[in-house]
């Protein structure tokens, strides 16, 4: 495996690196460069100096990962990434204390005018009067966002006797319960805070947040700190509000426009502004590297990194209960995408039993997708891009779920509809993976690399004439099911056989007398 690091990251992360894979530091590589040699790397980490667009990713055929040693990933083609299968992290974790704690120092600031008053002594002055702060103690301090930093922030705040109130809607009430805090409306926040502190990331929903109305309906004597993302606050009404005394300070650590060079807030004295660092320091750049050379090491060892920004994100209690069914779900998925006549148009998945209990299987939806669509496609597909491509070739998923699965825990049923066919699979995992449906027919077979299946006409000499023109080809059968529908009817057959039964072998086993159709299939 070969690892290019394109940005610098702090020694540590690179040293650990080293143990699994080929490390190449070069941190000035130019744009054009690393259009030319990117299909040599298995791994990228980048901060955010590096333009990872759709052009670069175009070409990165080997590339299994993109690490960002950091947040943001402006610079990096999601979709472009997504399309092609390369996962994207980045560690965003390494930043939560350090930006708490800018946060922390800016409330400070602002609280007790730390930086006019230092510019003041700076001057030669000694305005001892024209300094008075205000205590934190017994203040109420109002949280938009409780995520990873807004609840740091929490506790730090306690920690200076300030009750908390907190709008979030998003955050769960049992979540908020163990955090100690009480959820409650915008409203409310912005009437009862004496301190409000910002920390939910910039959206449609949450662009000007903060604007004309609700800086009205702010103490006059509270003040915000916004250390998110610039245009959370619209800085015009900012600007207003806080020239006609609505609210007593502001303290920035980002902006709408950054720089921010003619900004008004600039000329203002109740203002404290910092160049966005708050996730600045040498703690979170060396945790930055580790993580990254981490999720990277994960990836390389097979293994699902933790903050993979372009897969749904499953705790480890329902990613344990979901992990023995990622085999099961693939080999339908291939074992459909084989057997069905025709483009699939339409693929339903039914959860039964146990599995239908569990919130979200997206994980199993897109394993499945990923064996439907892997044995048509020529390129690489994989959990990351099985959706997009799916939804690329006018693939209808539809997800259901049902609580009864008749005598096993937990049954995966997979329909794929084409225009002129439909065929269903069910298969269920006890301590192996087993197929226990196949249409109509019951049927209890373990999916192998190696199958062959028939459908014929149900009459005597049928299925001993498959068996011998598959022996007549030296075609060695390890497991035989067969179902039929009524006595004389249609029969299915299953089997599994220890080389793939060549194409010409399966043209004349469709010319026998009472065969329907005969299919390979390879899982
Ligand atoms: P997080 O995802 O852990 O938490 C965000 C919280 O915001 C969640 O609890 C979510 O429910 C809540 N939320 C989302 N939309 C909301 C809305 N409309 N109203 C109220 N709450 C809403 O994120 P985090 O890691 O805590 O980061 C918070 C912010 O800090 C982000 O904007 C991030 O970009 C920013 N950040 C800034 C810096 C910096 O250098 N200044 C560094 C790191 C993170």
């Amino acid at each position: 495996m070969k690892v290019l690091i394109a940005d610098s990251i702090d020694e540590e992360g690179i040293d650990n690196l080293k143990e699994v894979a080929e490390v190449v530091v070069d941190t000035k590589i130019s744009y054009e460069d690393l259009i030319k040699t990117i299909n040599e790397y298995d791994g990228i980490i980048i901060r955010s100096r590096t333009k990872l667009t759709k052009d670069v990713i175009d070409k990165a055929d080997n590339l299994k990962i993109i690490a960002r040693a950091g947040v943001g990933v402006d610079n990096v083609d999601l979709n472009a990434a997504t399309d092609k299968g390369i996962m994207v992290v980045n560690t965003a974790e390494s930043t939560i204390i350090t930006v708490a704690e800018h946060t922390m120092g800016l409330i400070l600031a602002i609280a007790r005018k730390i930086s006019i008053a230092d510019k003041s002594v700076k001057d030669g002055k000694w305005e001892k009067s024209k300094f008075l702060g205000s205590e934190l103690r017994n203040k109420t301090l109002g949280v938009i966002g409780m995520g990873r930093i807004g609840s740091q922030v929490v506790r730090r705040c306690k920690a200076f006797e300030m009750d908390a109130v907190v709008y979030d809607p998003y955050l769960q009430e049992k979540v908020a319960e163990k955090m100690g805090i009480e959820l409650t409306d915008l409203e409310t926040v912005l009437k009862e805070a004496d301190v409000i502190t910002i920390h939910v990331p910039l959206t449609p929903q949450t662009k000007h947040l903060i604007s004309k109305k609700e800086l009205k309906i702010m103490k006059n004597t509270a003040f915000i700190v916004n250390c998110a993302r610039g245009g959370i606050i619209d800085e015009d009404a900012l600007y207003d509000g806080l020239k006609n005394a609505e609210i007593s300070g502001v303290a920035l650590d980002v902006y709408e426009n950054e720089p921010p060079k003619d900004n008004k807030l600039l000329k203002l004295n109740n203002v404290v502004l910092t160049p966005h660092i708050a996730a600045s320091t040498q703690e979170a750049q060396r945790d930055a590297a580790i993580i990254a050379a981490d999720e990277v090491t994960q990836v390389f060892k097979g293994k699902t990194p933790k903050n993979v920004l372009n897969l749904p994100v499953v705790d480890q209690v329902t990613f344990q209960k979901l992990k023995p069914y990622f085999n099961l779900s693939e080999k339908l998925g291939k074992f459909i995408s084989q057997f069905v006549k025709g483009k699939i148009e339409t693929l339903e998945v039914v959860y039964c039993g146990e599995l239908s209990e569990i919130e979200n299987q997206e994980i199993l939806t897109r394993t499945i997708l990923k064996g439907v669509l892997s044995p048509v496609l020529n390129r690489l597909v994989n959990t990351i891009n099985s959706f997009s491509i799916a939804k690329s070739r006018d693939i209808n998923v539809i997800v259901g779920k049902q609580s009864n699965a008749d005598t096993y825990d937990s049954i995966i049923r997979v329909k794929a509809r084409t225009e002129s066919d439909s065929f269903t699979i069910e298969g269920t995992q006890m301590y192996e993976s087993r197929i226990i449906k196949i249409n109509d027919y019951r049927l209890d077979v373990k999916p192998e690399k190696n199958m062959f299946l028939a459908r014929y006409h149900d009459v005597p000499g049928s299925i001993g004439s498959i068996g011998s023109k598959l022996g007549e080809h030296d075609i060695n059968v390890g497991v035989m099911q067969v179902g039929r529908d009524i006595k004389g009817g249609q029969a299915i057959m299953v089997l599994t056989v220890d080389n793939p039964v060549p194409a010409d072998v399966i043209k004349d086993l469709e010319k026998l007398d009472n065969v329907y159709e005969a299919v390979a299939i390879t899982l």
